[in-house]
């Protein structure tokens, strides 16, 4: 059953349709094939690009979709609630290009996001190390200026699009300053030194690459550094309020297609003489799905709003992520256990959401992080 929703304009709710039509149509004859070869399916990027799905937060005048946050989410959602791997992928994309869009100069965003946008290139951000994930300020990759270029040395961890990507917006100690000592830098995929190791085997989420990243003494034009030295911290952290909201959306989509499957099941499946959904301790199950997910769209909805109002949003968004993903690793297990011995193989996809849950609850920031985060904010 698709989700209800109440769009703020008729053009979003076509927006809405259009994109139902484009997952089930481009996207979802591919997920079961691409999740076990752990395949990334790159050609599918460039279908969803040239439509406009991977610009749609960002103004026309760059070429972006110009969409609110509020529409961007739900569009997310709908993409995630067929493959999750791919709504990931789309939410990084947009994060990639953020640092761009929010510190970059006119002639900077002018010169470069328009290209970007435009659809045929995919973004990567580097900014957790193998010793720095919870803590980026704790980051060891170096850039030290060279006349109008700067030089990146280290490793960064964890890239999702590591390797496929053609761009990646990259953090960088520029001094020992700790988390005023980075900058952030747009980089080329074609750069000299800059290369991509063995993608990480992982649990779920298997279309979409993780990659370490290695820098090799990379050369960068001192016009690719946005933002001003030692600012690069901030930037990341603003662009992670984002991306938190994106990976609510996707979380989103993940339970509520855990929620379709479930209640689809025990409508079917017949015991002690009726089917399962009318067991009152089956149904209570599923009533307590659908309540997670509503509230999880509604935290955040709610979230997102304050964004395209210009409000600070920090707070919000950490929540967002926290209910979202954890009401989905909550979800999906039910789902497994909704359907009995079938939700534990691999006929039904239930046993690959709760999979790709998991992951949810760690990466933009571990839930712990999240709860940091608001617990400082109700400190302050
Ligand atoms: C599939 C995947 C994709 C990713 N994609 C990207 C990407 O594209 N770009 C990128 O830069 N990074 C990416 N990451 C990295 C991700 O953001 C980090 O894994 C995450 O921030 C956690 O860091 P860590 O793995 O080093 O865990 P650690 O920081 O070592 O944490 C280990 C445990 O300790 C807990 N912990 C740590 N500090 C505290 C604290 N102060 N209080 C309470 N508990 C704490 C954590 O919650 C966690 O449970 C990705 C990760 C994964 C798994």
């Amino acid at each position: 059953m698709p989700a209800e929703r109440l769009m703020p304009t008729q053009e979003s709710a076509d927006l809405i349709d259009l994109t139902r039509t484009i997952a089930d149509k481009e996207l979802r004859p591919y997920v079961v094939e691409y999740e076990a070869k752990g395949e990334f399916p790159r050609e599918l990027f460039r279908t969803l690009g040239r439509l406009g799905l991977l610009s749609l937060p960002y103004p026309e005048e760059y070429g972006g979709g110009g969409q609110p946050y509020e529409v961007y989410l739900q569009v997310l959602e709908e993409i995630a609630s067929v493959w999750a791997s791919v709504g990931v992928g789309v939410s990084v994309h947009a994060l990639s290009c953020f640092g761009l869009f929010t510190a970059g100069t006119d002639e900077q965003k002018k010169k470069y996001l328009p290209e970007l946008l435009a659809g045929d290139l995919l973004g990567a951000y580097c900014l957790s190390e193998a010793h720095a994930g919870s803590d980026p300020a704790a980051m060891r990759t170096r850039a030290v200026r060279d006349g109008d270029n700067y030089v990146i040395r280290g490793q960064k961890a964890w890239t999702t699009h590591g390797g496929v990507a053609d761009f990646y917006k990259v953090m960088a100690r520029t001094s020992d300053d700790g988390g005023a000592g980075i900058s952030c830098f747009l980089v080329s995929a074609d750069s000299p030194g800059l290369a991509a190791a063995t993608p990480e085997l992982k649990m779920g989420l298997r279309g979409s690459t993780t990659s370490s990243m290695l820098f090799d003494d990379v050369r960068v034009p001192a016009d690719r550094r946005l933002g001003e030295e030692g600012q690069g911290l901030r930037i990341a952290l603003a662009g992670v309020d984002a991306g938190r909201l994106g990976i609510a959306a996707v979380a989103t989509g993940l339970a509520q297609s855990a929620l379709d499957v479930s209640v689809a099941y025990a409508k079917e499946r017949e015991t002690f003489g009726k089917p399962i959904i009318e067991h009152q301790g089956l149904a209570f199950i599923l009533a307590d799905m659908a309540a997670a997910v509503e509230s999880s769209r509604a935290t955040y909805l709610a979230a997102a709003r304050l964004k395209d109002a210009g409000r600070p949003y920090r707070r919000q968004a950490s929540i967002a992520k926290l209910v979202a993903t954890d009401n989905a690793m909550k979800v999906t297990t039910d789902a497994v256990q909704v359907l009995g011995g079938a939700g534990y193989t691999r006929d039904f996809p239930v046993e690959r959401y709760m999979r790709e849950a998991k992951v949810m609850q760690i990466f933009e920031g571990t839930n712990q992080i999240q709860r940091l985060v608001i617990s400082r904010a109700l400190n302050r």
